[in-house]
């Protein structure tokens, strides 16, 4: 039973430790840079970017996170994708830098500022889990403007990539631990 580590300082980390259970995965929630060295694999949670960064700061956190990105994948949704970026805009942020992509916070505006929405995802990701139609919910996402050479879109709504892996690291701008589709959890599952 692989161990995940889930970053647990802030936003919506108890949902991906239930899906990770689901999956035959062991959750463990870091708080510390301990923590992190027992996990094959971390998520970190959507919730509030900068209330995450500030706290990353306090705990003396960021650097072990970066290093440990260095060696291990990283599945970043929502503000966890803010912290993987390598550009932040709307407005700009400190980031790890761990994708090549950058994204403006916040950009789907007011009309979608949270919906549930559907898409199909990419003949890639459907290889390596099922294939089929996806439902999603987005909350104050960010928009993806630019991947890297080095990326890999794996799913886009509206146009827009909303899943994209890189090496062995993955974003998402939408909340696959709240619907009961399991496949984007699988898919990170599937790159340890
Ligand atoms: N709007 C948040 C931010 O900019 C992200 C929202 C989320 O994680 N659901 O950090």
């Amino acid at each position: 039973m692989p161990k995940i580590g889930i970053l647990a300082l802030q936003g919506d980390f108890e949902a991906h430790g239930r899906r990770l259970a689901v999956l035959g995965a062991e959750p463990v929630f870091v708080r510390s840079a301990a923590e992190l060295e027992s996990a094959a694999g971390l998520i970190i949670p959507g919730g509030e970017s900068t209330t995450m960064l500030k706290l990353l700061h306090a705990e003396d956190l960021l650097e072990p996170l970066a290093a440990y990105g260095e060696r291990r994948p990283i599945f970043g949704t929502c503000a966890g994708a803010i912290l993987l970026a390598s550009g932040v805009s709307n407005p700009e942020q400190e980031s790890m830098a761990l994708m090549d992509i950058d994204v403006e916070r916040n950009a789907y505006g007011r009309q979608i500022d949270s919906r549930v929405t559907r898409f199909t995802p990419e003949a890639e990701f459907a290889a390596r889990t099922n294939p089929g139609e996806m439902e999603a919910v987005f909350i104050r996402a960010p928009v993806i403007r630019r991947v890297g050479p080095q990326g890999r879109v794996l799913a886009r709504y509206q146009g827009d990539p909303v899943l994209v892996e890189q090496g062995r690291h993955m974003v998402a701008t939408f909340h696959p631990e709240l619907t009961s589709d399991t496949r984007v959890h699988q898919y990170f599952l599937s790159k340890l």
